[in-house]
């Protein structure tokens, strides 16, 4: 079995924090590379975590899939903040996929016809060291149904949108009140017929899928689809697989994205098993993504050769439906760019 692979090690078994509310995992997350590495029994200096100004965010119940004293545990890499963030690295940049110009209004970009994308908040249920969005300058983003305004009645105007993206951030950090009211304004516009949710928090924090929830989605004339993130099937214990069946009964469409990263996924085994862990709860494993070259994340870069051997390695083994197209996005370009 690969070494990303570690089901049968010990894992960082403190109290569960199953039976938490979303909200107390929230407010009980770790916060920092040091605490990080406290609760799995590691030295801070002997792993390289050091702290930069995109702070540690890992929620408790995350932390505990990870493997204890594994400096290379395919979760804690994905999320602790290490001194080689700092490196600058030619080719590396704040906005790898030219947001700044795909503005459409305050938060909410445009990149296709036919699709909106709102930045519904900054707050995420974890922080991914490889996100492209991590040096987002969200504080320019409206927050909030009175704030939202605008950037309804620029989707309103443009008769084209069909369909709008809630993304962030994560928009199921957002209160169900506030998802609510934000699903209602965009029911109210006629020519929208779709909803995405781009969200992690699932994965990270499956107590989030509450009924309540549930039914606010239920309670749209809009199709709902979720578009769930999880790049090891490690990520997808069973609380996460028991959630993710709630939506699917509930008659949401879920699919995965999922980003190559080294010494995550870079791996033939991982990949298969990832794939394979989320087909058997019929989840589409929609995408693999070429990380974007966002500072800070070069770490991560897994060569695009290797991206294509891995899905013609898994193509092997698994039914056509169950391999992820492998894209790219690239600045200025009207759709991703298909690589495999
Ligand atoms: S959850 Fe998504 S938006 Fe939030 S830090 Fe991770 S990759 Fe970025």
């Amino acid at each position: 079995m690969s070494s990303h692979l570690s089901q049968t090690k010990p894992r960082a078994a403190t109290a569960s924090s199953s039976g938490n509310t979303w909200q107390a995992e929230m407010k009980q997350a770790i916060r920092s590379a040091t605490e990080l590495c406290e609760f799995l029994g590691l030295v801070p200096h002997e792993v390289g975590a050091q702290d930069n100004d995109f702070p540690v965010f890992v929620p408790r119940s995350f932390a505990q899939r990870m493997e204890l004293g594994n400096r290379l545990d395919p979760l804690l890499l994905q999320v602790l903040a290490q001194s080689q963030e700092e490196l600058e690295i030619e080719g590396y940049v704040t906005d790898p996929i030219g947001e700044e110009a795909a503005k459409l209004a305050p938060g909410v970009l445009q990149k296709y016809s036919s699709r909106a994308l709102m930045i519904t908040t900054g707050g995420c249920a974890v922080h991914c060291r490889y996100c492209f969005r991590r040096h987002f300058p969200y504080s320019e983003s409206p927050s909030g149904i009175e704030q939202w305004k605008p950037s309804l009645e620029a989707i309103r105007a443009d008769r084209q949108i069909e369909e709008v993206l809630l993304s962030g951030g994560d928009p199921l950090i957002l209160a169900d009140v506030t998802l609510s009211r934000l699903l209602t304004e965009l029911a109210d516009i006629p020519h929208l017929k779709h909803v995405r949710f781009h969200t992690r928090t699932p994965v990270i924090i499956p107590a989030r899928i509450t009924p309540s929830l549930i039914k606010t989605l239920q309670s749209t004339r809009l199709n709902i689809w979720f578009v769930i993130h999880a790049n090891h099937a490690n990520e997808l214990d069973g609380e996460v697989l028991m959630s993710l069946s709630q939506l699917r009964k509930a008659g949401i469409p879920v699919m995965n994205q999922a980003v190559l990263l080294k010494g995550v996924n870079d791996d033939e085994e991982a990949l298969y098993q990832l794939c394979k862990r989320l087909i058997d709860v019929q989840i589409t494993p929609y995408y693999l993504h070429q990380m974007d070259p966002i500072t800070g994340a070069a770490h991560f870069h897994v060569p695009i050769e290797r991206g294509k051997e891995l899905i013609a390695a898994i193509r092997k083994r698994l039914p056509g439906y169950a391999v992820p197209r492998y894209v790219q996005e690239l600045s200025g370009e009207q759709s991703k760019t298909v690589i495999a």
